[in-house]
């Protein structure tokens, strides 16, 4: 079973990328202990340190299998938290993001979406060892006759003491002409990763390269040893190696994300390798995050294939994010806190979110300006501060780039308390806009009754 896919950190599909642009961390010291203001996160105190204690169980391997619950209202920063997470771990360790309601919009069963979410999550770390060679290349041979797509070829590498030919495959041979690699150069080798570096030309050719001017370097030809043994780590995905190894899909389903479905049998040859590999020290498994969003969207059959998931041997951790009260189960006539059954949100830790203060809202505003590259105003972003807190931390932040527009045209650097006030009568915010509806409900097409459809309460 062969491998070819580099560590991927599934981050990029991140709901609001941009908006959290300005998070570059959770903003905590080695204790644990946030700062009011660091990494870009302001405030929300409480939260972080949850978060911080749980980032520290998954660093330690310490977790698999738990589910964690971010409640709190609009805004209030658990996407933004889960980011910092994410950005702590680094890409060695799995991420992935998903909103609830994607569940149901793939082209398969939505528990098989969900397993591919999980198996994305669960990291594979493959150790390799790679030779480096070190030496005075004698002659580069690349076999001009082959046509298509792979090259082959011959390097003669020498040190002192021998002279060793080696195989070329295409990746090498790439490496080697773009490094324009001739006889008589000194270089180090890399071939699994196709590295080439050139340390300059062999110190017993010097004479034969005069001609070559003054900035070229002669090195002496190395001696002893050639070879150095490197341990080279790849992070894959438990998701990824069922692509590669399922008939009908080939790696570059891997690409193209149109996986489909993936049959059982596969999973469990998987599954049985990777703990081949384990035991033979060939590999480690990493448990990363799977986050999944707007978490009262999924039905009371997710929530039992969860229940059941998260007892596997290889489960990572499951966070997931609530803007809801109390609401209806989906798939059921029953309501619950944030539309989550009462057995599955027993078993999570639930971290809360709180609504801001005035201040918090401002320097988030602040370091957001910082981040868009615009210049505010003390008196507009206290204004700014203050529909932040009236209407949404959301609204407001959408209103810096509209409100620059309003500046730019007056031919201002700055945005002033006008450019806000201007802003703010143009788009409504979401209280406004329902406000708006009700008054002028008769001017719009009124829907008279409710179309049918199952899932209706
Ligand atoms: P929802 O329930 O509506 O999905 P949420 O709680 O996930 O909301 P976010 O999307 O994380 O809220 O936050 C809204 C915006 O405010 C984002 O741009 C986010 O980066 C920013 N933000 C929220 N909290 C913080 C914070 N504590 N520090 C810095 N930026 C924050």
């Amino acid at each position: 079973m062969s491998i070819s896919v580099s560590s991927q950190n599934e981050t990029s599909k991140l709901e609001r990328l941009g908006a959290h642009s300005h998070i570059k961390g959770i903003g905590l010291n080695d204790n644990l202990e946030p700062k009011e203001s660091s990494d870009g996160m302001v405030g929300q105190v409480k939260a972080r340190r949850a978060a911080g204690v749980i980032l520290r169980m998954i660093q330690g391997g310490k977790i698999a299998g738990r589910s964690i619950l971010m409640a709190g209202p609009p805004s209030t920063g658990k996407t933004a938290i889960a980011m910092a997470m994410s950005q702590t771990l680094g890409s060695g360790t799995p991420f992935v993001s998903l909103s609830a309601s994607e569940v149901y919009s793939l082209e398969m069963s939505k528990t098989e979406a969900l397993l591919q979410a999980l198996r994305k999550s669960i990291g594979v770390r493959i150790k390799e060892e790679t030779e480096i060679i070190e030496g005075e290349v004698v002659e580069v041979q690349i076999d001009r006759s082959i046509t298509g797509g792979n090259k082959q070829g011959k390097l003669t590498i020498r040190t002192t003491d021998m002279e060793t030919v080696y195989d070329l495959g295409t990746k090498m041979i790439d490496a080697l002409t773009k490094e324009k690699v001739l006889a008589g150069d000194v270089v180090t080798i890399d071939k699994s990763m196709g590295k080439v570096t050139k340390l300059g030309r062999s110190f017993t050719r010097a004479r034969d390269y005069d001609a070559m001017g003054a900035d070229t370097r002669f090195v002496q030809c190395p001696q002893g040893e050639i070879q150095k043994r490197k341990e080279l780590v790849h992070t894959v995905s438990l998701h990824d190696i069922d692509v590669i190894n399922s008939r009908t899909q080939g790696f570059l389903a891997l690409f193209a994300g149109d996986t489909g479905e993936i049959k059982p049998e596969v999973r469990e040859q998987i599954n049985t390798k990777v703990s081949e590999w384990r035991e033979e020290g060939k590999a480690e498994i990493s448990p990363g995050v799977l986050f999944v969003d707007e978490v009262h969207m999924l039905d009371i059959e997710c929530f039992s294939f969860f229940n059941r998931a998260l007892e596997d041997e290889l489960a990572p951790i499951v966070i997931m994010a609530s803007n809801r009260g109390i609401t209806r189960i989906r798939g059921t006539n029953y309501r619950s806190p944030h539309g989550i059954p009462v057995d599955y949100l027993d078993r999570m830790l639930i971290i809360s979110t709180q609504t801001y203060s005035h201040e918090e809202v401002k320097e988030i505003l602040h370091i957001r300006c910082q981040e868009e590259d615009v210049d505010m105003a003390p008196s507009a972003l206290d204004y700014l501060a203050s529909i932040g807190r009236e209407t949404s931390l959301r609204y407001a932040l959408l209103l810096i780039s509209s409100s620059n527009q309003i500046a730019l045209k007056r031919k201002s650097a700055t945005i002033e308390d006008s450019d806000i006030k201007r802003v703010y009568d143009l788009f409504l915010d979401q209280s406004r806009s329902v406000k708006y509806l009700e008054e002028y409900e008769k001017n719009y097409v009124a829907e008279t009754e409710w179309p049918a459809t199952e899932d209706a309460a």
